[in-house]
């Protein structure tokens, strides 16, 4: 009896540090226009939003034609993809991809080994390139390069990595021009191949979105981390010297991973994750609502009320002390369980803990730590969106109905329906009725690769 009163002690304890109350998502959301705008105005003002100028003036529009490829590395796989653009009338006549998995001593070894692993998987999916993809005589292949990474950029085809994330780490890699890293790989293989995009995950699917929408104003990624781009006016980037682009536009890859704030509900559970994670420091936000951390904060949570409350035995079970062992596939597995007797918790419990025999209400004490830090998260994504939508002016009602779409990518949220549901009626909740029916989110299934391809295409040296 003791044993339980301490464990219902530590989730209502829980319920209270974790909780997101709408008035401080509110707040949550008027700090993230004011760190945008401090980041858009100089990159000295000290906003924790890098607001990155992306290079990417103009959109695809549906005319774009020809053979591209596209690369995208940005978490545990890599995809490499090939486009068979046919313009206005025909539009996406072929696509194929293949995806491939980053051996874990990749990520954290050389950045050599890292540029050809990768140029070497792009060789080998090139040369089985079929008749439906035409190149024309004369003519090299183009990539767009997705790089889902904080990149300084220098060009639409250029840019120097600011630091690596999301279990990322070669220290030869940061500062250096990833394009040029990536375009010395592909001689090393002897693959005649020009990088004429450099973008991010978020600029890749708003890419892709706009292509099939042109209501979609900015992308969000929710997978092993999180980012979120939109369409800014030129004119309201006080730190761009150069020349307004004709289109008046400029999209802005936020970096919001990295955002801040004095009303985030941080906790003694992700002050420790921080501590102890790759990047100490940084992408605090990241770090409370995506796919990478949010496994690893029950583990914590779950991990403390086994020492404090014995719920797992007296002995607190090894395997629950291993950083990073519960994902958050298996978290999203228990949560979504709805067996009477909760076999998935059960099973997932066993499988990868090595608990077993656990009773029933402990299971569901389980589940209801997974929904208290899944839906923090997801709460406090739809505050980052909401801010978004604010400094766009289209959290109100429009008059003129114009529609506002966000493209939206990755694992977590296609995959976490518990996480995306909260996400969505957060977002309404914010909004309000009537100013929710003009804005839709829009699952932009692995838009960011489609997404390089065309803007390799609309960068393309021929043009
Ligand atoms: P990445 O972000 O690495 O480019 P994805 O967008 O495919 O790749 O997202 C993968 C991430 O999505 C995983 O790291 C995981 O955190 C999350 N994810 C995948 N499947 C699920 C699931 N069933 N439930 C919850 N989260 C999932
Ligand atoms: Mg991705």
């Amino acid at each position: 009896a003791g044993r339980r009163a301490r464990a219902l002690g530590v989730i209502e304890e829980l319920e209270g540090i974790f909780a997101t109350p709408i008035e401080r998502l509110r707040l949550i959301a008027d700090e993230m226009v004011e760190e945008m705008q401090r980041g858009l105005t100089s990159d000295l003002a000290g906003s924790s939003l890098k607001m990155i100028l992306s290079y990417v003036d103009k959109l695809p529009t549906g005319d774009e034609k020809g053979l591209f490829y596209a690369l995208d590395l940005g978490g545990t796989n890599f995809r490499v993809l090939r486009v068979q653009l046919g313009g206005r009338e025909a539009r996406l006549v072929k696509q194929e991809y293949e995806e491939v998995s980053i051996p874990p001593h990749i990520m954290v070894g050389g950045s050599i080994e890292l540029f050809d692993f990768i140029a070497s998987a792009l060789a080998n999916f090139v040369a089985t390139e079929g008749e439906d993809f035409h190149l024309p005589e004369g003519r090299q292949r183009e990539l767009g390069f997705t790089f889902s990474f904080p990149v300084k950029q220098t060009s639409i085809s250029s840019g120097n990595l600011i630091k690596w994330t999301k279990g990322f780490s070669i220290e030869d890699t940061v500062g250096k021009d990833v394009v040029a890293e990536l375009t010395k790989a592909m001689e090393r293989q002897g693959l005649d191949m020009r990088v004429t995009a450099l973008v991010n995950d978020t600029i890749g699917t708003l890419a892709g979105g706009r292509y099939g929408d042109q209501d979609v104003v900015a992308a969000v990624i929710l997978g092993t981390g999180t980012n979120a781009a939109y369409v800014e006016h030129a004119n309201a980037i006080p730190k761009w010297d150069g020349l307004l682009p004709s289109s008046g536009k400029m999209v802005i890859n936020m970096e919001w991973g990295n955002f801040r704030s004095k009303d985030l509900p941080i906790t003694d559970y992700d002050r420790s994750l921080d501590f102890e994670s790759l990047n100490p420091g940084e992408q605090i936000y990241e770090k409370m609502i995506s796919g990478m951390y949010l496994g690893e904060i029950v583990r914590r949570v779950l991990l403390r009320i086994a020492q404090e409350a014995s719920i797992f035995g007296e002995v607190v079970p090894p395997r629950l002390e291993v950083p990073f062992i519960l994902r958050t596939p298996h978290m999203s597995a228990m949560h979504h369980d709805t067996s009477p007797d909760l076999k998935i918790v059960a099973a997932k419990l066993k499988d990868v803990l090595g608990i077993a025999n656990i009773p029933l209400q402990t299971r569901k004490m389980v589940v209801g730590v997974c929904d208290i830090v899944a839906k923090r998260g997801a709460r406090l994504a739809a505050a980052g969106i909401y801010g978004i939508l604010k400094k766009l002016g289209r959290d109100t009602v429009q008059t003129e109905k114009q529609k506002t779409v966000i493209a939206m990518d990755g694992g977590l949220y296609e995959h976490y329906s518990i996480f995306s549901e909260c996400l969505v009626d957060t977002l309404r909740e914010l909004l309000g009725e009537e100013a929710s029916s003009s804005v839709v989110i829009k699952l932009a299934n692995d838009g960011s690769g489609i997404g390089a391809a065309l803007l390799a295409a609309s960068h393309s040296q021929y043009l």
